[in-house]
Parts: structure tokens; sequence; C-alpha cells
């Protein structure tokens, strides 16, 4: 079963508001942003595998976790408003290199 799932009020005091989807939709009401419009302060990525191990599915996808952040706009605290798990691309070792000048 894959998860997903949403938290919509502050863990620490309760409170619905974050401080960047509040800005974002003051910007849709003013017309400046499209309707739907999501953002947020922080994501990240976790693949569900460790260092040593492959679980690439045949369409070069493998299970992740992404969690997407936003800040409490009443106490300031980092909370995670969304977690889903997705199909993700691993970078292979060669990706992941900078390019040398
Ligand atoms: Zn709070």
């Amino acid at each position: 079963m894959k998860i997903n799932k949403e938290f919509t009020v502050c863990p620490a005091c309760g409170h619905k508001g974050t401080v960047i989807q509040d800005r974002v939709d003051e910007l849709i009401s003013d017309g400046k942003m499209p309707v739907g419009t999501r953002l947020f302060a922080m994501m990240s990525k976790s693949p569900l595998l460790s260092p040593t191990q492959k679980i690439i599915t045949s369409n070069g996808l493998t299970p992740g976790i992404v969690a997407i952040y936003d800040i409490c706009s009443s106490c300031g605290c980092l909370y995670a408003v969304a977690i889903e798990e997705v199909d993700m691309i691993i970078p292979t070792p060669q990706q992941k290199k900078f390019p040398s000048n």
C-alpha cells in the first residue's frame, strides 16, 4: 500500500496556516498566480533502498518517499504538510558526477 498523507495543522500549536502557502494564496487571489498553485519551503526525496541495494523496476524507476515541508505561520515550526510514496529515478553513479573541465 502506497503512503499518501496530508497534514493540515501544525503539530506544535494546531494552527492551520503556513508561511509559503498563505502567501501563494494571497497571490492567487490577486490574480498573480494560477489557481491551484502549491509551493512549499522544502522538499526531500528518499529512495527506499540502501546504498548496496538495487530495487529498480523494469521501467528504470525505484520506489521512494517525497516529503513536502512548510513553516507554520503562527509559531514558525517547520513540519511535513504532505508525504507521498512515488516511483523515482535514481541517478547512476555516472550521472551524479559533476562535469570536469
Ligand atoms: Zn505552529
